[in-house]
């Protein structure tokens, strides 16, 4: 049961999981901000909480850039209260066999999915650590253990778990928890858009797919969404610098 009402960031939500998450956060009763690169693109997803019942605003920006970031953790202070709920979602692919990779495709990649979460976080502790209180939750992915044509997006993933980790040891004495959540196969314009790269039917991709996973299907923005309640719950204090693979089977 919810005991006190936070104010909660998270990253990427206009759509997938980042959105599945957001709604999910509203649900348990925090404010949420619903970060992304088009605020516009951010809106359906406030109406959403809001016909719910629940606070949410539309906050646009690209987490790789510095001032941007800074700007935008400080507009979510002035108006919805101080964050102390972090989920570093955002993410982008750029996947390619490593002799075809290019230089720019492995600095989007590890720009969004490292720098991003690095400038979020360093932004949003501040207020984290004054409430002695925090919630952060990285988006890592079971690519970080190696995936072919990856090697952009799976050095990113695996350098969140050791950013995670360390946030947990330097941030633990003021009652801020870190963790990983590392998903599977999850159906969202990201796996839809990778069916399309290798020319299969998204249908067909999700049916490969489940075919190896041991509970015998693939996963949805909502099971990520409830592993992130968990983590970000009051409950959840005692849990922290984990990677959680939620992935429908053993990984790690
Ligand atoms: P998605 O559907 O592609 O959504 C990602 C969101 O992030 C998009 O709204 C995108 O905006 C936004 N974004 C991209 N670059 C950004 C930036 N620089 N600043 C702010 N927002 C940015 O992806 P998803 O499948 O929901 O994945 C969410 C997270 O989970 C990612 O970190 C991903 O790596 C991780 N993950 C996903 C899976 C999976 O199977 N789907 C598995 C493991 C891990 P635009 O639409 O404008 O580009």
């Amino acid at each position: 049961m919810l005991t006190t009402t936070r104010t909660a960031i998270v990253t990427g939500a206009a759509r997938g999981i980042g959105a599945a998450v957001a709604v999910r956060l509203a649900g348990d009763g925090h404010a949420v901000a619903i970060v992304d690169l088009d605020e516009t693109a951010c809106k359906p997803i406030v109406e959403t909480i809001e016909r719910a019942g629940g606070t949410a605003i539309a906050v646009g920006v690209d987490v790789s850039d510095e001032t941007g970031v800074q700007s935008a953790v400080e507009k979510v202070a002035d108006e919805l209260g101080q964050p102390t709920i972090l989920v570093n979602n955002a993410g982008v692919l750029r996947d390619n066999l490593l002799y075809k990779m290019t230089t720019d495709d492995w600095d989007v990649v590890l720009s969004v999915h490292l720098r991003g979460s690095f400038l979020m976080t360093r932004a949003v502790q501040a207020y984290m650590t004054t409430a002695r209180w925090g919630r952060i939750v990285n988006l890592s992915s079971t690519s970080a253990l190696g995936n072919r044509g990856q090697a952009n997006y799976a050095a990113a993933k695996a350098g969140l778990q050791g950013f995670t980790k360390t946030l947990a040891l330097e941030l633990g004495k003021f009652g801020v928890t870190a963790n990983a959540i590392a998903p599977g196969f999850i159906e969202t314009e990201m796996t839809a858009a990778t069916a399309a790269r290798i020319g299969m039917s998204f249908d067909e991709f999700k049916s490969a797919a489940a075919a190896e996973i041991p509970v015998g299907r693939t996963g949805t923005p909502d099971d990520i969404a409830h592993a992130v309640s968990f983590l970000t719950s009051e409950g959840a204090g005692f849990v922290s610098g984990q990677v959680l693979y939620v992935a429908g089977g053993p990984r790690g």
